[in-house]
């Protein structure tokens, strides 16, 4: 396997996975991380190494390694045979280029990078794309022959779920990178805050199941995923303990024949809680239905939440800003027109410039 962001939590993940099954890893990417990526060069001995942040490569300990996006490119081009499979764990709109790139060349790919589909879904082959995550997962996991009349996929909530709403005005970075159920990367554990990675899961759902259909609601436990409703009132829910090794395992594995995690016990998990997700707490929550019928806005709400979560991330904008300069962009370009893989990456940028110039314009 080729790995991108193999530092990051789903990258680390999957190479735990890669030990568990002895699987081949030929590359490894990161963007700075040069001494956890270092000790996976010790450990699974990749053929090709690439790092986005050129001014590190002198840190690395190996002979073959590319610098800087467009290294990234080249790596994949050096590292492609037939039949092989590409992780792509980078995280935001830096990962598109690269499955762009694998696409094109003939890569099967497996696809944590939620952003290249939800910028870009119209302009990919879903068909050779597996989806890691693991809401989709659950939905492939239920989907069979039969027609669905609605796919479901469920929210944690996230950091403030519970917070009372007069609270989330003075919320903090780091309070926001608290989620309750689970650690994950800094950007998804925002977006799981904000509710805007739900968004995005909706519209991975539509490329990748070519319906229309979903819609999503808060499991407290995160115990349930996904479920499917089909037309004669039947519903059937996967149900599995919260672990990304899951999906991750399926989408490199042809068979598998270990246990990847315990089943869950419903006796202790004894009740189960479901709630509406609250357009108050979740403002983004009131475009959902803009984006199932102008799915090609994915790549305006990506980059505004890409733009929002750095300022962010940078503390220079407040929590409730994100919502804010989101709902704003999309406003602003909800007529945009997306007809081709050139204009994704310009309304990108379009967008971005936007957002700053919203923050800068405010008193
Ligand atoms: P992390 O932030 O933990 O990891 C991101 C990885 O990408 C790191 O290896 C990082 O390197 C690398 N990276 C970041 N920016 C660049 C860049 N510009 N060029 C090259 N490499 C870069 O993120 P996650 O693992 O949490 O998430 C990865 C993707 O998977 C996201 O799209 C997320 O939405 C999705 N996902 C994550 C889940 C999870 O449980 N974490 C669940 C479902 C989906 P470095 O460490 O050096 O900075
Ligand atoms: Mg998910």
């Amino acid at each position: 396997m080729v790995l991108l962001g193999s530092t990051g939590s789903i990258g680390q993940n999957t190479l735990d996975i890669a030990k568990r099954y002895s699987l081949r890893v030929k590359a490894l990417c990161a963007h700075s991380n040069t001494k956890l990526l270092n000790k996976q060069i010790m450990e699974f001995k990749p053929k090709f190494v690439a790092i986005a942040d050129k001014s590190k490569v002198k840190e690395i300990n190996h002979t073959n390694v590319y610098a800087g996006a467009e290294g990234i490119l080249q790596m994949l081009e050096a590292a492609y045979e037939k039949n092989e499979i590409l992780i792509n764990a980078l995280v935001g709109f830096a990962g598109l280029t690269p499955t762009l790139k694998a696409s094109e060349l003939g890569y099967k790919i497996a696809l944590a990078n939620k952003e290249s589909l939800v910028a870009a879904g119209k302009f990919l082959k879903t068909s050779d794309i597996i989806p890691i995550d693991s809401e989709h997962f659950g939905l492939w996991y239920l989907l069979g022959q039969r027609k669905p009349k609605r796919l479901l996929i469920t929210a944690s909530g996230g950091t403030f779920r519970d917070t009372p709403m007069e609270e989330l005005a003075f919320v903090t970075l780091k309070d926001t990178l608290k989620h309750p159920n689970w650690k994950m990367g800094k950007k998804i554990t925002i977006d799981s805050a904000t509710m805007v990675n739900k968004l995005f899961e909706i519209l991975e759902a539509h490329w990748f199941f070519g319906c229309k259909e979903i819609d999503a609601f808060i499991e407290t436990k995160s115990v349930i995923h996904a479920l499917v409703e089909f037309f004669d009132g039947s519903t059937t829910a996967h149900l599995a303990n919260a672990d990304m090794r899951l999906p991750i395992a399926f989408a490199l594995l042809n068979k598998i024949d270990k246990p990847i995690v315990p089943n869950v016990n419903l006796l202790h998990v004894k009740s189960l809680e479901f709630k509406d997700i609250d357009i108050l707490r979740y403002p983004v929550w009131q475009l959902k239905e803009l984006l199932l019928k102008k799915p090609h806005l994915g790549v305006v709400l990506n980059a505004a939440d890409d733009e929002a979560t750095r300022l962010f991330l940078e503390e220079k904008i407040a929590f409730k800003d994100i919502s804010k300069c989101i709902m704003n962009a999309m406003e602003k370009f909800e007529h945009a027109k997306i007809d081709s893989i050139d204009e994704v990456f310009s309304t990108n940028l379009e967008v971005k410039l936007f957002c700053l110039n919203f923050f800068k314009s405010r008193p």
